[in-house]
């Protein structure tokens, strides 16, 4: 068994050189893990970034990487759950770099627990997060966009248990479906403005950052899921960096309202016999951590 091939090396061009010439892209959560990779490959393809996120060391990294492909970014503090922080990251990154062309809604909060474990609290911070400040930043975004008579594509990212649910992650299950959804609403209404959207369910793509209670759930490591997933491999963050930057560009000018999956297969994965129904409370026992 082969599986899926692997895909071309990193540094690879997919997009003409300099196809995001001139252009500004904000990336909420950028400093980070898939942020940061898709980030990466906007500044390789002559954008200037805008890392948005709570933590400076997080804005860091994300601006020396770009940096170092030679991009100019800046790094702007931003809650994304509070609006009048969007606004103010907004006018930042305007005064900085220039208006803002290109928003991805990337920045989440995730913690597996069974549902009667989930506090009010952590209910709210990932909602808040996820379908809150995608709804936030993409209204001040188009917004600005809409009044300036300028054109605008927005990404958000979601996950591939937007249809079916997720044992487990209810909270983050119902925001992302929450996401989706609303990628179909917004591309019709902004339409007419120039303003399309799409989305993004990755499938699993291991990297450098996850956060210790999901990284808790894999204890042999990301790399080794590939044997659970039909592409007898996982995802690289490079092919998530050539979706986003190919979704936002003008070769998909008449895309909007698309829910791209980028998942080997993995959400499809059937057995002729289902496999033994563990329950979610057994798979995690309250004596493990969140
Ligand atoms: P990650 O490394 O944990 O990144 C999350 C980012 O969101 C961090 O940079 C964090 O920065 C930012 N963030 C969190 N709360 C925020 C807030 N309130 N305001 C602004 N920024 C905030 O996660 P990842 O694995 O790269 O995932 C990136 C996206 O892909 C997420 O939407 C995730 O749901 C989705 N996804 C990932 C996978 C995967 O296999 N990795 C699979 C499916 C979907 P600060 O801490 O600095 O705020």
């Amino acid at each position: 068994m082969r599986g899926l091939s692997e895909p071309p090396v990193y540094g690879t061009a997919m997009l003409p050189a300099g196809c995001y010439a001139g252009q500004v892209v904000m990336i909420t959560g950028g400093g980070t893990g898939l942020g940061r990779a898709m980030a990466l490959e906007f500044a390789r393809l002559g954008a200037r970034i805008a890392i948005a996120s709570r933590k400076p060391e997080h804005r860091e990294a994300g601006v020396a990487a770009m940096q170092e492909v030679g991009a100019e970014a800046v790094g702007v503090a931003l809650d994304v759950r509070h609006a009048d922080q969007v606004a103010a990251a907004l006018d930042e990154i305007e005064a900085a770099i220039g208006p803002v062309d290109v928003l991805i809604n990337n920045a989440a909060g995730n913690f597996p627990v069974p549902a009667e474990r989930l506090t009010p609290n952590g209910w709210r911070a990932v909602v808040d997060i996820v379908l809150t400040g995608s709804f936030l930043c993409s209204l001040e975004f188009a917004k600005r966009r809409i009044a300036a008579g300028a054109p605008g594509a927005i990404l958000n990212i979601l996950a591939t248990y937007i249809d079916g649910g997720a044992p487990g992650h209810a909270h983050s299950a119902a925001a992302k479906a929450g996401v989706a959804n609303m990628t179909e609403t917004l591309a019709v209404e902004w339409a007419p403005d120039g303003i399309r959207v799409n989305a993004i369910a990755p499938g699993l793509f291991p990297h450098d950052d996850h956060a210790p209670a999901m990284r808790a759930r894999r204890p042999d490591g990301y790399e080794a899921e590939w044997t659970r997933i039909p592409a007898l491999r996982v995802g690289r963050t490079r092919e998530l960096g050539w979706a986003a930057t190919y979704l936002c560009s003008p070769y998909a000018a008449f895309m909007t309202g698309h829910i791209l999956v980028l998942d080997g297969g993995d959400r499809l994965n059937r057995s002729i016999r289902s496999p033994l129904f563990v329950p979610i409370r057994e798979q995690l026992p309250a004596t493990t951590a969140p």
